[in-house]
């Protein structure tokens, strides 16, 4: 390492890998929870003609005014909500923390979770606190309490439905802690569109909900459009650390135009959960584990690390990319993460994973 890198990086900074994606070029994909299915022919068409009127000399409305109506179709706000758009929830993640990077503050999660959560704070500078979950992968409560209280996080972030396991926590846990908690609680509701269940109802009853989702999973991982739903008075203070301009011209015109055919992206979140019902009961006739699951992943567990590892390199090989976990976290050694693909990549994936085990 160079002398001014030693020298100028935060330790901190130095000490940590960069948030690494694997090359895909040429495989089936299905590690990074994207939707399989490009836009209909109509809707490319319409979208084009958008997009070619597109003022792309000018810089785009600071407050995204047509995005945040686009939005209505998707969220229900109380009276002296709105919205805060970000560059993906990643950003929205980044925001948060930035504000609340006072000496000291403190940012809570559950883990195994979203890696970014953690990833953020160290950048923000904010201490973090990881409780693990318990072995079925839900809160482990009275540990989640105990941090509540000894921590008093300005921020705690839950996943719902969480990453990479696919569950959804249960509501009286959630509940529990908002009751218990200073800061504000981040509910992370990313898979919302695959899930049986969304605190969006519970924003009027708790003054320190924020909701966050993301157009990501929902099949617009490319455009990087986030939303953080909460109480005006926060989101004032939070818009000041947003970057001004952060949803560009392209991305404002696209998610205009698309919204108005939600419709077509609720039927592919449809599909992928018929998909997802496929996909478990294929592994469950290989005699293999899965975890049941509210989001467009399965978690599957293998018998071990060592396999778990093997699969993945087999896997890989068979032109197959999927997620290894095995040493993301002790309560994931086992444990692969699928993305359901379409119906022909969800087959490939069967196929080779039979042929891995014949
Ligand atoms: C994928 C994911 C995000 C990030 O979404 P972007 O909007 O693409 O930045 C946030 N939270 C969770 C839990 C996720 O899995």
């Amino acid at each position: 390492m160079s002398d001014s890198v030693k020298r100028l990086i935060r330790p901190e900074i130095q000490a940590i890998a960069a948030y690494h994606v694997p090359d895909a070029s040429g495989m089936i994909k299905l590690d990074a929870m994207e939707n399989p299915y490009s836009l209909p022919p109509a809707l490319q068409q319409a979208l084009g003609q958008q997009l070619q009127a597109a003022a792309l000399n000018r810089y785009p409305d600071p407050g995204g005014q047509r995005v945040k109506q686009a939005l209505a179709s998707q969220i229900d706000l109380p009276a002296g909500y709105e919205l805060l758009l970000g560059n993906g929830s990643d950003e929205l993640i980044q925001m948060l923390m930035l504000a609340c990077a006072k000496s000291g503050a403190t940012v809570l999660a559950p883990e195994p979770s979203f890696v970014m959560y953690r990833m953020v704070a160290t950048w923000c500078g904010l201490d973090y606190v990881g409780v693990d979950l318990q072995a079925d992968f839900s809160l482990d409560m009275p540990m989640m309490l105990q941090a509540i209280e000894a921590h008093q996080p300005a921020l705690t972030f839950l996943a719902y439905p969480n990453n990479p396991t696919g569950n959804l926590f249960a509501q009286e846990d959630l509940r529990a802690i908002l009751a218990a908690a200073d800061g504000w609680v981040v509910i992370d509701e990313a898979y919302a569109p695959f899930a049986s269940h969304s605190c969006a109802q519970w924003l009027a009853e708790y003054p320190n909900l924020l909701l966050m989702r993301t157009l990501s999973k929902l099949g617009l991982a490319g455009l990087r459009l986030g939303y953080l739903a909460g109480p005006a008075a926060c989101l004032a203070e939070l818009d000041k650390v947003r970057m001004p301009y952060n949803i560009n011209v392209l991305t404002q015109v696209s998610v205009a135009c698309l919204l108005e055919h939600s419709h077509v992206f609720a039927q592919q979140a449809e599909e992928i959960c018929v998909q997802r019902q496929w996909l478990l009961d294929k592994l469950a006739a290989l005699g293999l584990q899965a975890v049941p699951s509210e989001a467009n992943f399965v978690l599957l567990r293998c018998a071990d690390q060592d396999q778990a590892l093997a699969w993945f390199a087999a896997l890989q090989a068979a032109g197959i990319l999927v997620k290894c976990l095995a040493k993301a976290h002790d309560l994931l050694h086992n444990c692969l993460r699928i993305t359901i693909g379409t119906p022909e990549e969800n087959q490939a994936f069967i196929a080779a994973l039979a042929q891995i085990r014949a």
